[in-house]
């Protein structure tokens, strides 16, 4: 079975009025760049990349540098990865060409797991379970007055609140747009709203220096913070070292690392409790079981960063459902050693509507797709509504 056509699909929803805000960037549309690959036995699979950063590059990077490389080729998705990797270290390494490289790999897998007639989970070694306790990632900074936290309270406790109804018993917010007090206003806002017994996540998108984080954990200690995450910049990593070593509360990130290299430097230095590879943007699922190598030996847990389509969480779904719990106990606890899937609350109906299968919460969780590959069908005529740029090779 070798690889016969490539194509990418460039998707884009404008959000209107529900448009939100981090405190990096706003978010005024939800976009992808799914890889589709077709074999000469005629089965098709599909990747995902470039939800966080432009797809026009990565696009290019795939048609002009990667589709010549695994044309006509066996699909083998290990060996192609260390192909393509190869023919592009000089310049790639991190970035686009490994977020193209990601979508592939994950297309490649998604094409092995219907040859086979298994969902990916099976074929990369078994599940440790059916079902995911997913958390809601949501509580960004939304609305007209979006930057006055008083007036947007309302705003933040009704979607807060949400969740809970909708039976989350985890949920992550966002920190770091606006100044700390203000921002611990936030924290309270949705401590109090969502009680004491669903767990809370604080998001702050690399928002911090050093000395201003050290301050904000000291006031977020007393709210219970299942996790901070990305409180610096990525880069640096002596920054992380030392706030996972001096905070009560744990750190996480890595949603912009790559590769086994890029987290071997960031495990090695000690930077997180909890790594956060994206499937999508660290080299693909060949490459996040290698990163798993890493965490598990450096003791820290692995939760994968999820963010976009329903390619990218069933990718994710069929990941965690063969993490092992970390350590084995007789009765894993969600979060303490059961690992966790980031479920996007956000608005995107690339999440929502493109594949024919819906991701249901029930009891806290998930199911794995159990179908064949990723376990999804996209639904073409989803697809042509939402794509602004097609390739084909
Ligand atoms: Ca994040």
């Amino acid at each position: 079975m070798k690889i016969a056509n490539i194509e990418t699909f460039l998707l884009k929803v404008a959000l209107g009025s529900d448009r939100f805000y981090s405190s990096q960037c706003a978010f005024p549309d939800r976009s992808s760049l799914l890889v589709k690959i077709t074999t000469d036995s005629g089965i098709c699979g599909w990747g995902e990349c470039g939800q966080y950063g432009p797809g026009e590059p990565i696009s290019a990077a795939i048609n002009h540098v990667l589709a010549p490389v695994i044309m006509n080729q066996f699909v083998q998705p290990n060996v192609l990865w260390e192909k393509m990797y190869a023919a592009t270290r000089d310049f790639g390494q991190k970035g686009t060409y490994i977020e193209a490289i990601s979508g592939i790999d994950i297309a490649l897998w998604d094409i092995l797991g219907k040859e086979y007639k298994r969902p990916i989970c099976e074929i990369i070694g078994g599940k440790n379970r059916d079902a995911v306790t997913a958390y809601a990632t949501g509580c960004y900074y939304r609305g007209e007055d979006y930057l006055n936290p008083q007036k947007n309270f309302s705003l933040l406790e009704d979607e807060a609140r949400s969740f809970v109804d909708n039976g989350f018993s985890i949920v992550k917010m966002k920190i770091g747009l606006l100044s700390c007090t203000d921002d611990l206003k936030r924290v309270e806002v949705v401590r109090q709203t969502i009680g004491n017994n669903v767990k809370l996540l604080i998001d702050c998108n690399h928002s911090y220096n050093y000395f201003t984080v050290k301050k904000m954990c000291q006031f977020l200690k007393d709210y219970d913070i299942g996790w901070l995450e990305e409180p610096v910049v990525p880069e640096d990593k002596k920054s992380y070292a030392l706030l996972r070593q001096n905070s009560a509360v744990p750190i996480a990130g890595g949603e912009c690392e790559y590769t086994r290299y890029g987290y071997q430097d960031f495990l090695e230095q000690g930077c997180v409790d909890i790594a956060q590879p994206d499937i999508c943007v660290c080299g693909g699922l060949s490459e996040v079981q290698k990163i798993n190598v890493l965490t598990t030996v450096h003791g820290v847990m692995n939760i994968p960063h999820v963010w976009g389509s329903a390619v990218a969480l069933a990718a994710a779904l069929q990941y965690v459902a063969t993490l092992p719990a970390f350590p084995h106990t007789a009765m894993p606890v969600a979060l303490q050693n059961e690992p966790i899937i980031e479920y996007d609350q956000n608005p995107n109906p690339l999440r929502d509507e493109l594949c024919n299968e819906n991701f249901i919460l029930e009891h806290n969780r998930v199911a794995v797709p159990q179908k064949p590959g990723l376990g999804i069908t996209i639904n073409e005529e989803v697809l042509d509504t939402y794509c602004v740029a097609h390739s084909e090779v």
